[in-house]
Protein backbone atom coordinates (compact mmCIF):
# COMPACT_ATOMS: atom_id res chain seq x y z
CA UNK A 1 0.00 0.00 0.00
CA UNK A 2 1.14 3.57 -1.02
CA UNK A 3 1.44 6.02 1.77
CA UNK A 4 -1.35 8.29 -0.17
CA UNK A 5 -3.69 4.76 0.71
CA UNK A 6 -2.39 4.45 3.98
CA UNK A 7 -2.82 7.67 5.06
CA UNK A 8 -6.92 7.65 4.84
CA UNK A 9 -6.67 4.78 7.08
CA UNK A 10 -4.94 6.49 9.47
CA UNK A 11 -6.90 9.72 9.45
CA UNK A 12 -10.23 7.39 10.37
CA UNK A 13 -8.74 5.46 13.00
CA UNK A 14 -7.53 8.92 14.86
CA UNK A 15 -11.54 10.39 13.66
CA UNK A 16 -12.85 7.16 15.60
CA UNK A 17 -11.02 7.74 18.47
CA UNK A 18 -12.00 11.48 18.89
CA UNK A 19 -15.44 10.06 18.51
CA UNK A 20 -15.11 7.13 21.53
CA UNK A 21 -13.43 9.95 23.36
CA UNK A 22 -16.52 12.75 22.90
CA UNK A 23 -19.08 9.84 23.19
CA UNK A 24 -17.70 8.97 26.55
CA UNK A 25 -16.93 12.49 27.75
CA UNK A 26 -20.85 13.52 26.68
CA UNK A 27 -22.14 9.47 28.54
CA UNK A 28 -23.22 8.47 25.23
CA UNK A 29 -22.80 5.32 23.60
CA UNK A 30 -20.92 5.37 20.59
CA UNK A 31 -23.82 3.90 18.81
CA UNK A 32 -25.44 6.99 19.12
CA UNK A 33 -23.17 8.66 16.21
CA UNK A 34 -22.79 8.06 12.65
CA UNK A 35 -19.78 8.89 11.08
CA UNK A 36 -19.80 10.52 8.03
CA UNK A 37 -17.22 10.16 6.04
CA UNK A 38 -17.36 12.92 3.58
CA UNK A 39 -15.71 12.04 0.38
CA UNK A 40 -16.07 14.74 -1.67
CA UNK A 41 -13.16 15.92 -4.13
CA UNK A 42 -11.81 12.24 -3.72
CA UNK A 43 -11.44 9.51 -6.20
CA UNK A 44 -11.60 6.09 -5.88
CA UNK A 45 -8.40 5.26 -5.12
CA UNK A 46 -8.74 7.34 -2.10
CA UNK A 47 -12.12 6.31 -0.77
CA UNK A 48 -11.27 2.14 -1.03
CA UNK A 49 -9.03 2.02 1.52
CA UNK A 50 -11.13 3.88 3.70
CA UNK A 51 -14.45 1.41 2.49
CA UNK A 52 -11.93 -1.85 3.27
CA UNK A 53 -10.91 -0.39 7.04
CA UNK A 54 -14.79 -1.28 7.52
CA UNK A 55 -16.36 2.32 6.97
CA UNK A 56 -19.60 2.87 5.53
CA UNK A 57 -21.48 5.51 5.54
CA UNK A 58 -20.10 8.13 3.14
CA UNK A 59 -20.85 12.32 2.29
CA UNK A 60 -20.75 13.94 -0.94
CA UNK A 61 -21.62 17.16 -1.59
CA UNK A 62 -22.00 17.36 -5.68
CA UNK A 63 -24.98 15.00 -7.21
CA UNK A 64 -23.10 15.11 -10.53
CA UNK A 65 -19.51 14.39 -8.30
CA UNK A 66 -21.11 11.47 -6.90
CA UNK A 67 -22.56 9.88 -9.73
CA UNK A 68 -19.73 9.89 -11.28
CA UNK A 69 -17.79 7.95 -8.26
CA UNK A 70 -20.35 6.12 -6.25
CA UNK A 71 -22.61 3.58 -8.43
CA UNK A 72 -19.17 1.21 -9.39
CA UNK A 73 -17.85 1.83 -5.56
CA UNK A 74 -21.66 0.77 -4.55
CA UNK A 75 -21.58 -2.11 -6.26
CA UNK A 76 -18.47 -3.16 -5.77
CA UNK A 77 -18.72 -3.08 -1.74
CA UNK A 78 -22.42 -4.24 -0.05
CA UNK A 79 -23.67 -2.25 2.72
CA UNK A 80 -22.29 1.54 1.45
CA UNK A 81 -25.00 4.27 2.64
CA UNK A 82 -24.47 7.52 1.27
CA UNK A 83 -25.34 11.09 2.47
CA UNK A 84 -25.76 14.37 0.41
CA UNK A 85 -24.61 17.17 2.11
CA UNK A 86 -24.03 20.04 -0.39
CA UNK A 87 -27.34 22.13 -1.75
CA UNK A 88 -29.51 20.53 -4.10
CA UNK A 89 -31.29 22.05 -6.99
CA UNK A 90 -34.16 20.97 -7.81
CA UNK A 91 -34.02 20.07 -10.91
CA UNK A 92 -31.38 17.51 -9.60
CA UNK A 93 -33.83 16.19 -6.98
CA UNK A 94 -34.74 12.99 -9.37
CA UNK A 95 -30.92 12.08 -9.45
CA UNK A 96 -30.56 12.87 -5.89
CA UNK A 97 -33.22 10.50 -4.53
CA UNK A 98 -32.37 7.69 -7.08
CA UNK A 99 -29.11 7.87 -5.59
CA UNK A 100 -28.76 8.96 -1.68
CA UNK A 101 -30.02 7.02 1.28
CA UNK A 102 -30.16 10.31 2.94
CA UNK A 103 -30.46 14.50 2.11
CA UNK A 104 -29.58 16.92 4.84
CA UNK A 105 -29.57 20.13 2.85
CA UNK A 106 -34.17 20.80 2.39
CA UNK A 107 -34.06 24.11 2.82
CA UNK A 108 -36.85 25.44 0.35
CA UNK A 109 -40.51 25.05 -0.53
CA UNK A 110 -39.73 24.59 -4.21
CA UNK A 111 -37.14 21.66 -3.39
CA UNK A 112 -40.05 19.83 -0.89
CA UNK A 113 -42.14 19.91 -3.91
CA UNK A 114 -39.48 18.36 -6.40
CA UNK A 115 -38.33 15.74 -3.15
CA UNK A 116 -42.05 14.80 -2.44
CA UNK A 117 -42.59 14.37 -6.11
CA UNK A 118 -39.63 11.80 -6.65
CA UNK A 119 -39.80 10.35 -3.27
CA UNK A 120 -43.16 8.91 -4.63
CA UNK A 121 -42.35 8.15 -8.23
CA UNK A 122 -38.96 5.97 -7.36
CA UNK A 123 -40.67 4.53 -4.11
CA UNK A 124 -37.54 5.63 -2.52
CA UNK A 125 -37.43 7.50 0.87
CA UNK A 126 -34.07 8.96 1.64
CA UNK A 127 -33.78 10.15 5.22
CA UNK A 128 -34.20 14.26 4.94
CA UNK A 129 -32.30 16.71 6.91
CA UNK A 130 -33.75 20.53 6.76
CA UNK A 131 -30.57 22.42 6.82
CA UNK A 132 -30.85 25.56 9.24
CA UNK A 133 -28.61 28.96 8.70
CA UNK A 134 -28.35 29.32 12.33
CA UNK A 135 -25.45 31.98 11.75
CA UNK A 136 -28.16 33.66 9.16
CA UNK A 137 -25.65 33.94 6.42
CA UNK A 138 -26.91 35.59 3.08
CA UNK A 139 -24.70 33.17 1.15
CA UNK A 140 -24.89 30.14 2.79
CA UNK A 141 -28.20 27.84 2.43
CA UNK A 142 -30.78 27.02 4.77
CA UNK A 143 -33.98 28.12 6.58
CA UNK A 144 -33.37 31.20 9.32
CA UNK A 145 -34.28 29.76 12.87
CA UNK A 146 -36.69 32.36 12.81
CA UNK A 147 -38.93 30.18 9.88
CA UNK A 148 -37.66 26.70 10.82
CA UNK A 149 -40.77 25.89 12.75
CA UNK A 150 -43.39 26.95 9.97
CA UNK A 151 -41.29 25.26 7.74
CA UNK A 152 -40.80 22.00 9.12
CA UNK A 153 -44.23 21.84 9.28
CA UNK A 154 -44.89 22.49 5.58
CA UNK A 155 -42.73 19.91 4.59
CA UNK A 156 -44.88 17.40 6.66
CA UNK A 157 -48.41 18.46 6.16
CA UNK A 158 -48.26 20.30 2.87
CA UNK A 159 -45.98 17.78 1.02
CA UNK A 160 -46.05 14.73 3.59
CA UNK A 161 -42.31 14.51 3.97
CA UNK A 162 -41.29 12.57 6.51
CA UNK A 163 -38.66 14.40 8.38
CA UNK A 164 -35.75 13.34 10.11
CA UNK A 165 -33.86 15.66 11.56
CA UNK A 166 -31.94 19.08 10.93
CA UNK A 167 -28.54 20.30 9.75
CA UNK A 168 -26.34 23.32 10.39
CA UNK A 169 -22.96 24.73 9.41
CA UNK A 170 -21.53 27.22 11.68
CA UNK A 171 -20.44 30.52 10.44
CA UNK A 172 -16.42 29.83 10.19
CA UNK A 173 -15.66 32.78 12.17
CA UNK A 174 -17.40 31.97 15.15
CA UNK A 175 -17.58 29.50 17.65
CA UNK A 176 -19.47 26.80 16.70
CA UNK A 177 -21.40 25.95 20.29
CA UNK A 178 -23.78 28.03 20.14
CA UNK A 179 -24.93 27.27 16.73
CA UNK A 180 -25.19 23.58 17.81
CA UNK A 181 -27.32 24.16 20.66
CA UNK A 182 -29.52 26.14 18.76
CA UNK A 183 -29.95 23.56 16.62
CA UNK A 184 -30.57 21.14 18.82
CA UNK A 185 -33.26 22.89 20.01
CA UNK A 186 -35.28 23.80 17.53
CA UNK A 187 -35.05 19.98 16.88
CA UNK A 188 -36.68 19.13 20.25
CA UNK A 189 -39.34 21.16 20.22
CA UNK A 190 -40.18 19.94 16.80
CA UNK A 191 -40.03 16.29 17.65
CA UNK A 192 -37.16 15.30 15.24
CA UNK A 193 -34.49 13.38 16.77
CA UNK A 194 -31.35 13.63 13.89
CA UNK A 195 -28.80 16.47 14.06
CA UNK A 196 -26.39 16.22 11.80
CA UNK A 197 -23.69 18.81 12.94
CA UNK A 198 -20.08 18.99 13.75
CA UNK A 199 -16.97 18.41 11.11
CA UNK A 200 -13.34 17.90 10.79
CA UNK A 201 -12.27 20.96 13.30
CA UNK A 202 -15.62 20.97 16.12
CA UNK A 203 -17.14 17.07 15.64
CA UNK A 204 -16.42 16.73 19.98
CA UNK A 205 -18.25 20.09 20.63
CA UNK A 206 -21.11 18.48 18.24
CA UNK A 207 -21.49 15.76 19.96
CA UNK A 208 -21.27 17.09 23.21
CA UNK A 209 -24.49 18.92 22.45
CA UNK A 210 -26.16 15.82 21.09
CA UNK A 211 -25.55 15.20 17.22
CA UNK A 212 -26.06 12.02 15.77
CA UNK A 213 -24.54 12.20 12.40
CA UNK A 214 -20.84 13.90 12.18
CA UNK A 215 -19.78 14.97 8.92
CA UNK A 216 -15.79 14.17 8.31
CA UNK A 217 -13.67 15.21 5.71
CA UNK A 218 -10.44 16.41 6.33
CA UNK A 219 -9.11 14.96 8.99
CA UNK A 220 -10.14 11.59 7.47
CA UNK A 221 -9.02 12.57 3.73
CA UNK A 222 -6.55 15.21 4.19
CA UNK A 223 -6.61 18.84 2.99
CA UNK A 224 -8.43 18.76 -0.52
C1 LIG B 1 -16.99 19.54 3.13
C2 LIG B 1 -18.08 19.47 4.11
C3 LIG B 1 -17.89 18.85 5.35
C4 LIG B 1 -16.56 18.26 5.81
O1 LIG B 1 -15.69 19.29 6.13
P1 LIG B 1 -14.26 18.99 6.80
O2 LIG B 1 -13.91 20.27 7.46
O3 LIG B 1 -13.36 18.61 5.68
O4 LIG B 1 -14.45 17.88 7.76
C5 LIG B 1 -18.97 18.78 6.21
N1 LIG B 1 -20.18 19.29 5.87
C6 LIG B 1 -20.39 19.89 4.69
C7 LIG B 1 -21.74 20.42 4.39
C8 LIG B 1 -19.35 20.01 3.78
O5 LIG B 1 -19.58 20.62 2.59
Amino acid sequence: MTTAEAAPIKGLASVEAAIVRACRDARRDRSSVTLVAVSKTFDAEAITPVIAAGQRVFGENRVQEAQRKWPELIAAHPGIVLHLIGPLQSNKAKDAVALFDAIHSVDRVSLCEALAKEIDRQNRRPALFVQINTGEEPQKAGVVPADADDFIARCRDTYGLTISGLMCIPPVDEAPAPHFALTAKIARRNGLEQLSMGMSADFAVAIALGATHVRVGSAIFGTR
